[in-house]
């Protein structure tokens, strides 16, 4: 390889969204010319100008920096980056099909097909897309087929690079990777991936090199895991919810156990975002597909476990109102128009304070945020909800205008009768409670996160209820 003047690769990424944007940026702080291209031309403007169209930290300086040398574009137009590029990075977007578990997989078909066709020269398709596992072969089939049918010069080879960054870490975890997985399927893939990435592997990062269904498939191994593990304190959050007990306690302890870690044990409101819920339900509905309908059928509990969360953070905000105010037998019906248990009544009315609506701190995301779905469940059912989130507000009120949304944590808390910190973003664990508790109507708030210093939060005052713990009226 060696296109540039500096005989490095050059590269483009197909798809810049959190996933794709951030590579592409990374990949120009590693030295290397980069073309992103979108479909979307709003995005490509902002990008172009030097302007991150999302939320995720130290990423803003590194496009800024990279757009003004020269070093990263962005266009619209995927024939010029198949003119132009050796290394073809596919970052686009595998969302669940509506209505369905299973992936959506037309974007990723349609960005290696456009590849396809335009490619006149040697190149390598790198996926780094979440897909089900025998989507690199049936594309890479594809591509050649593609190429013979058009008669295209060039050696074009297809090969599968999961990714594995996290949002609000994202610059991080591209720079400096826990581990690179590359699935191959001919002679090209690996030497040439090993340059891109000769700067981690310097930096004695681990390098997994396999066939390309392994390297699907250590993605979705991955998220299924860490959304068990997940499940699995919730799962024990029923528990103590019912019989009592310290969640944190048995978890920390339990964490301990090398074989075990304590990461990921957090108990809390759930998982969310674009990735392990789709990824989970992708997963299961591929394996259907093979025929091995009881292998993942795990994942269907974890999945279920996850969404109960939501339903107890609700119940318990009717408990923790109840025991605060009493039912109250006459009031209007919800706003969903069904008839809800009467002890959802109490909910009428009553002012609620939302801190956080991502799916995680240090992001804006908001895709299957358990977070934005538990503000309106309480919203449908008569609540006056007012959210605020550090970064979330936009996109939140994007998909539910009809909340309140306002723009700082002390805003949020004026006269609420029950407060919910739902996201752990920094600036809410560092809440003073004293303070927030004099702006507030009354000192409730269930910690969804497990993140507040109950006894200091009690010794201002305040019921605070952590979620896997039990509520005594
Ligand atoms: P995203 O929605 O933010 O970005 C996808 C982008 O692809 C969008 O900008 C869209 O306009 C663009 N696109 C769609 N079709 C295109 C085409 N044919 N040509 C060019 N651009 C096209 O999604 P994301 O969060 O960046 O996720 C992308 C993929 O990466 C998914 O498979 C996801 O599972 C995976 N992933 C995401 C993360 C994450 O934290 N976001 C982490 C690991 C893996």
């Amino acid at each position: 390889a060696g296109s540039t003047g500096d005989g490095r690769p050059r590269l483009s990424v197909i798809g810049t969204g959190y996933l794709g944007a951030t590579h592409a940026a990374c990949m120009a702080e590693l030295g290397f010319e980069v073309l992103g291209v979108d479909v979307d031309p709003a995005k490509i403007a902002r990008l172009s100008r030097g302007e991150v169209p999302f939320h995720e930290p130290g990423l803003p300086e590194l496009l800024r920096t990279h757009v003004a040398s020269g070093r990263l574009r962005f266009t619209t137009d995927v024939a010029e980056a198949a003119r132009w590029a050796d290394v073809h990075f596919i970052g686009v977007g595998t969302p669940q099909k509506v209505g369905e578990a299973a992936a959506d997989l037309t974007y990723v078909d349609a960005a290696v097909e456009s590849l396809a066709r335009a490619i006149d020269r040697d190149a390598l398709i790198v996926g780094k897309s979440t897909v089900p596992v025998g989507t690199a072969r049936r594309l890479s089939g594809r591509v050649a087929e593609i190429r013979a049918e058009q008669g295209l010069p060039g050696q074009v080879e297809l090969a599968w690079n999961p990714e594995f960054l996290r949002e609000g870490f994202a610059v991080q975890d591209t720079l400096t990777p826990d581990r690179l997985v590359v699935g191959v399927a001919g002679p090209r893939a690996e030497p040439l991936l090993r340059e891109v990435y000769a700067a981690q592997l310097a930096a004695d990062t681990p390098w997994i090199c396999t066939d390309l269904e392994t390297a699907e498939l250590v993605k979705v191994a991955a998220n299924a895991f860490l959304a068990t593990k997940i499940s699995f304190i919730n799962a024990f959050s029923e528990i103590t919810e019912t019989v009592g007990g310290d969640i944190r306690t048995l978890a920390d302890a339990i964490g301990h156990d090398t074989r075990i870690g304590r990461r990921f044990l957090n108990a809390g409101v759930g998982f969310g975002g674009g990735c392990l819920p789709k990824d989970i339900r992708a997963l299961q509905a591929r394996v259907s597909e093979l025929g091995l309908d009881r292998t993942m059928r795990f994942l269907a509990e974890v999945d279920d476990i996850n969404l109960r969360r939501r339903d107890r953070v609700v119940d318990l905000a009717v408990q923790m109102l109840s025991a605060a105010h009493g039912t109250e037998a006459d009031a209007p019906a919800p706003r969903g128009g069904k008839t809800t248990g009467p002890d959802r009544q109490v909910l009428q009315g009553k002012r609620i304070a939302v801190l956080g609506v991502t799916f995680k701190p240090d992001s804006d995301d908001v895709r299957d945020s358990p977070a934005l779905d538990v503000a309106n469940r309480l919203f449908t059912a008569g609540a006056d909800v007012r959210v605020y989130d550090p970064e979330g507000n936009a996109n939140a009120a994007a998909r539910f205008p009809r909340l309140e949304y306002v723009g700082s944590a002390d805003a949020a808390l004026e006269d609420a009768e029950l407060v919910l910190l739902l996201t752990e973003w920094a600036e809410f664990r560092a809440l003073d409670p004293e303070e927030a508790g004099r702006r507030v109507a009354a000192r409730l708030l269930i910690d969804g996160r497990n993140v507040l210093d109950v006894a200091a939060w009690g010794e201002a005052g305040w019921t605070v209820v952590g979620l896997g713990h039990r509520f005594d009226a």
